[in-house]
């Protein structure tokens, strides 16, 4: 088993002193490969420092829409100096969450094409979070193309189905293994078994029968097992097609 957890975020104030036992015992568990998300200039710069540390952890980093309204002046030239560092695979997590009435939607969305137009300029691909948000996610996507995924996907199986048209790919959390999910795994009987990725989005998320609990990248190998059911396809099958799905994406076969 080679697990790729596409989508987790670990900080030392989620971890606490736990972080480093758990991340040294991650390769034992299966894990092969982590991409460790940033939220804000100082989360990313933690998420790449812990890349340096551990050779099969790698960093993304950004501004996350909830983050939109607190960026300092200087956050261009900060973000683009963490995505000049090799241990840095991708521009994320950004895009839209309407869910609360702030930051306003204008702001996310300045913050949002900003970040897309970095990614282009680097080469990077994006990881994109996106809740309440479906329509205007969908169309400023569609302009402008990138190269990425829709993480932990919340929207319609039409939704998706757009997603995929834009030669995305899609990934679910532990959410796809709740009894009330159904739209989710709707969504994911959608998506072509080569555009699906693992992700846990820990340490929220904990799939059944860790639901409510700390997650961790172990913990994938249950969700790989109900995604392995809507596809139709063994768990292992399920692990090793949305790893390899995660190193075409984030890594080109390199690396
Ligand atoms: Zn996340």
């Amino acid at each position: 088993m080679a697990i790729f957890d596409t989508h987790a975020h670990y900080m030392k104030e989620d971890f606490g002193d736990d972080l480093d036992p758990l991340l040294e015992e991650l390769p034992r568990k299966g894990v092969e490969r982590v991409l460790a998300v940033g939220c804000d200039i100082e989360s990313s710069k933690e998420e790449t420092a812990l890349a340096e540390r551990y050779s099969y952890v790698w960093a993304a980093a950004g501004i996350h829409p909830e983050h939109a309204a607190e960026v300092s002046e200087d956050w261009e030239t900060e973000l683009e100096q963490l995505l000049a560092h090799k241990k840095v695979a991708a521009l994320g997590e950004i895009g839209l969450d309407y869910h609360y009435p702030e930051p306003p939607k204008d702001v996310q969305q300045r913050i949002f094409r900003r970040q897309l137009e970095i990614a282009a300029k680097h080469d990077k691909p994006v990881i994109i979070h996106s809740r309440d948000a479906s329509g205007d996610t969908l169309e400023i996507l569609k302009e402008y193309k990138p190269r990425g995924v829709l993480h932990c996907f919340s929207g319609s199986a039409e939704t998706a189905r757009e997603i995929v048209k834009l030669g995305m790919y899609i990934g679910f959390t532990g959410v796809l293994t709740f009894k009330n999910s159904k739209k989710a795994w709707a969504a994911c009987a959608e998506v072509p078994i080569d555009r699906l990725l693992l992700e846990t989005d820990c340490p929220y998320m904990a799939p059944v029968p860790h639901r409510g609990e700390r997650c961790d990248s172990s913990m994938i190998a249950f969700t790989a097992a109900k995604m392995a059911e809507i596809k139709g396809v063994s768990a292992e099958e399920m692990i090793e097609t949305a790893r390899e799905n995660g190193e075409r994406l984030f890594f080109n076969g390199k690396n």
